[in-house]
């Protein structure tokens, strides 16, 4: 084999090398939690600290509640159990049991909004759960495939390692040299096959003698992109 066909093997083996190490980087990248799970998982924690907080807050008003029954019926029963003859105080504690009263009302709608408030908290929390489910084994599902891809491209990366340096064994040093240099300099392309005559790194028309060379096997350099041709498959 000509010394141009074993660069231009050397070529597919760096390009794939190439490729398989980029996709190795996107795979080992979307590997790490997606922006969609960590929000799911940011909508659970708020539904659970709001929910926590009214559950607080209702406690708190029956505790309230609970303290201002017992107050009451502390009241009426000294207002009727017939011991107070004294108008003023009856007239205070009529007052005070009026007030009571009031306070109870505001305090229970303040419970019946608080209730409500629990209620939608409790539906926010379980939609949340349910949507952190789904992410979270959509993707552990993608993991597994993930993991599998990085497995076989480890190992692609690997044989192709392997095979770089078989195939440099067999091309002379100083066109190896030559194939590093153009290749930096080419965008990781320094060989370019024909295709009709025509140079496929830059489309332009190489001559008939020139192709007769490459056809030769020996080493010619495109006039327009530099690159060394290779013979037409
Ligand atoms: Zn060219």
């Amino acid at each position: 084999m000509s010394q141009v066909l074993l660069l231009y093997r050397l070529q597919e083996i760096d390009t794939e090398y190439r490729e398989k190490k980029q996709r190795l980087t996107e795979v080992l990248r979307a590997q790490k939690e997606t922006d969609v799970l960590l929000a799911a998982r940011k909508q659970v924690e708020t539904a659970v600290a709001t929910l926590k907080k009214w559950r607080t807050q209702h406690k708190e008003l029956s505790l309230e509640l609970e303290g201002l029954n017992a107050k009451a019926k502390r009241s009426e029963d000294r207002l009727y159990s017939g011991n107070v003859k004294n108008p003023k105080e009856l007239s205070d504690l009529q007052n005070e049991i009026q007030a009571l009263g009031r306070r109870r009302s505001t305090l229970e709608d303040e419970l019946l909004e608080v209730m409500i408030l629990i209620e939608d908290a409790e539906a926010e929390h379980q939609a949340a759960t349910e949507a952190l489910t789904k992410v979270e084994t959509q993707w552990q599902h993608a993991q597994a495939g993930l993991k599998q891809e990085q497995k076989e491209l480890a190992l692609r990366l690997h044989v192709l390692t392997g095979q770089r340096q078989q195939q440099t064994t067999l091309i002379a040093a100083d066109n190896l040299t030559l194939y590093n240099n153009l290749s930096q300099k080419r965008g990781g392309v320094a060989v370019a096959r024909l295709k009709d005559n025509m140079c496929t790194g830059c489309r332009l028309t190489v001559s008939a003698h020139k192709v007769k060379e490459v056809n030769e096997g020996q080493l010619v350099y495109c006039g327009g992109c530099g690159r060394i041709l290779c013979p037409q498959v």
